[in-house]
């Protein structure tokens, strides 16, 4: 009997076996109690009662506790009937009685446990379930071995079909009325966690003041009409508000002043008999707290699916993300492979013109100089010839490596293909590009290459920005020209485009 178990199944065994037999006990004296309610709360000369609780308390008490156990239960619920019945009934009855109200019980709580497992009442299927084996089922066979105990033991002019009707409301409202309370406060729930003490408070202090109106006024006063149905919307706000657990406790706190107004001849379902006097307390108890039940369990269910389906949600969001990060990174990943050249990790030339277009017309907008460099081994063919072609890669990559040392941030650098690569400088004039392929000549010059035991030199031409027409096909040609020029003049050497001004190509 814990509260994280629902099931029935031996739940926590090691804090169960410190109560081991502290809860029975409890559940015996419970019943014991409650039946001494019940019997003092009889509305016929027989002494047949209009409510049972004992039973609901049986039935809360095996649903919770794991089967093993149950004897137990059986065996405290049978003393505490004998006990309970004794002053009012013979033995052999009060023997009749106990067994019909443990068959009643364990029928219930079997049937529950077969076909409602976990048992939680948060649930409109249970519920409904609850009210087919527990009050319907189990409630109305018991009531016909109830009467006829009845009918054969005592000498009475009220029919079987009566005993069996008054037996049958009266455990079926007793198990209806005090099964969920039990349930819901022993067990713990999924309903609603928040803690709401002071409106639990004013709900519980206005369903105490409007039901003692409504239930203590002699059934001839002449005063405005007070009607049960005044109760109805106590019971909907504590099922509302309060689920399972506020409506199982309104719906107590309302029959136990009814009850024991109308025993006393007191409210407005005083009627001409007793019998019909009891037949329509029962009636209305049970219509309110089987309807606030099941609106508290159909809310419930509510809660739990609109949770699931937040969190569902945010979990296909969160795999959303997750994916679009991917998507993002390979698209970039794609991107860096179509713009970049896989041997020496230098743009290539469809993304260094591309690029380089736009750095051209924002130096043309800002009025501020551009330089392209264009680099070429000499005599790489020798060296390809000489070493194989996987040194002169090697070649290529170890170029690369050094040029890309010796950049600045905004700098790009590029393969045009083969063994000619280009740098593009945005904001750098034709001396800045011009010794800045002087350092890299020098340093290439004396680079060396794993496995090639060659030296290698470069040829560079310097070409800069100079006409608002200029395009990157024109600034290209002239840097090509300057490094035909520095080819021509025996490479290892740098030159300058011609300028506007005529021929003024310079030698390293
Ligand atoms: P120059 O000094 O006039 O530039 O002489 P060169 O031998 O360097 O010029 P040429 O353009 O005749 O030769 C370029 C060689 O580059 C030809 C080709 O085999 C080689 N080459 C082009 N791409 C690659 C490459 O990706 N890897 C290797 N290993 N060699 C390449
Ligand atoms: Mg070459
Ligand atoms: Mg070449």
């Amino acid at each position: 009997m814990t509260p994280g178990d629902r099931s029935g199944v031996d739940p926590r065994p090691a804090q169960l076996s410190r109560y081991r037999l502290l809860v029975p006990l409890a559940a015996g004296l419970g019943y014991y109690l409650s039946a001494r309610l019940g019997v003092a709360a009889s509305a016929m000369s027989e002494g047949i009662s209009i409510f049972w609780l004992p039973n609901g308390i049986l039935l809360a008490a095996l649903l919770m506790a794991p089967r093993r156990t149950w004897p137990l239960y059986m065996l405290a619920a049978v003393l505490a009937e004998i006990a309970a019945d004794l002053p009012t009934f013979t033995l052999a009855q009060a023997l009749g009685f106990a067994a019909v109200n443990v068959f009643e019980c364990t029928l219930a709580a079997m049937l529950l446990q077969r076909f409602a497992r976990p048992f939680v009442l948060d649930r409109l299927r249970h519920v409904v379930l609850f009210g087919v084996f527990a009050l319907v089922v189990a409630a109305g066979l018991a009531a016909l071995l109830g009467a006829l105990i009845y009918s054969q033991t005592v000498a009475t002019a009220t029919s079987f079909w009566t005993f069996w009707m008054i037996w049958w409301l009266g455990d079926g409202l007793g198990v209806l009325l005090v099964t969920p309370l039990l349930l819901s406060w022993l067990q713990g729930s999924g309903e609603p966690t928040e803690r709401r003490h002071l409106e639990a408070m004013a709900l519980f202090v206005s369903t105490l003041l409007l039901t003692i109106w409504v239930f203590t006024h002699a059934p001839d006063s002449t005063d405005i009409p007070r009607r049960p149905f005044l109760l109805v919307p106590l019971s909907l706000w504590a099922a509302v508000r309060f689920g399972v657990r506020g409506a199982a406790s309104i719906g107590l706190l309302v029959a136990a002043i009814g009850i024991a107004a109308s025993l006393h001849g007191m409210g407005p379902l005083v009627v001409a008999t007793p019998e019909h006097t009891s037949l329509l307390l029962q009636e209305f108890l049970a219509v309110q707290a089987l309807s606030s039940l099941v609106l508290a369990a159909l809310l419930q269910e509510v809660r739990t699916t609109h949770g699931a389906l937040n969190r569902l949600n945010r979990e296909l969001e969160a795999r959303v993300e997750a994916r679009t990060r991917e998507l993002q990174q390979a698209i970039q990943h794609l991107e860096e492979l179509a713009s970049t050249d896989p041997l020496t990790g230098a743009s290539n030339r469809r993304h260094f013109l591309e690029v380089a277009r736009t750095e051209i017309s924002r130096a043309r907008r800002q009025g501020s100089p551009l330089s392209v460099v264009m680099l070429d081994i000499d005599f790489f063919k020798a060296i390809n010839d000489r070493f194989g072609h996987e040194i002169g890669d090697k070649v290529l990559a170890g170029l690369a490596a050094t040029v890309h040392t010796s950049l600045r941030g905004g700098d790009i650098f590029a393969r045009l293909g083969g063994e000619e690569f280009i740098l593009m400088l945005p904001g750098q004039g034709i001396d800045e590009a011009y010794q800045l392929a002087e350092r890299l000549r020098v340093r290439v010059a004396s680079m060396e290459v794993p496995d090639c035991p060659a030296g290698i030199t470069i040829s560079a031409g310097v070409a800069g920005l100079q006409d608002a027409g200029d395009e990157i096909g024109t600034l290209l040609r002239r840097a090509d020209q300057a490094l035909y020029e520095a080819k021509h003049r025996g490479r290892n050497r740098t030159c300058i485009a011609e300028t506007g001004l005529g021929p003024t190509v310079a030698d390293a």
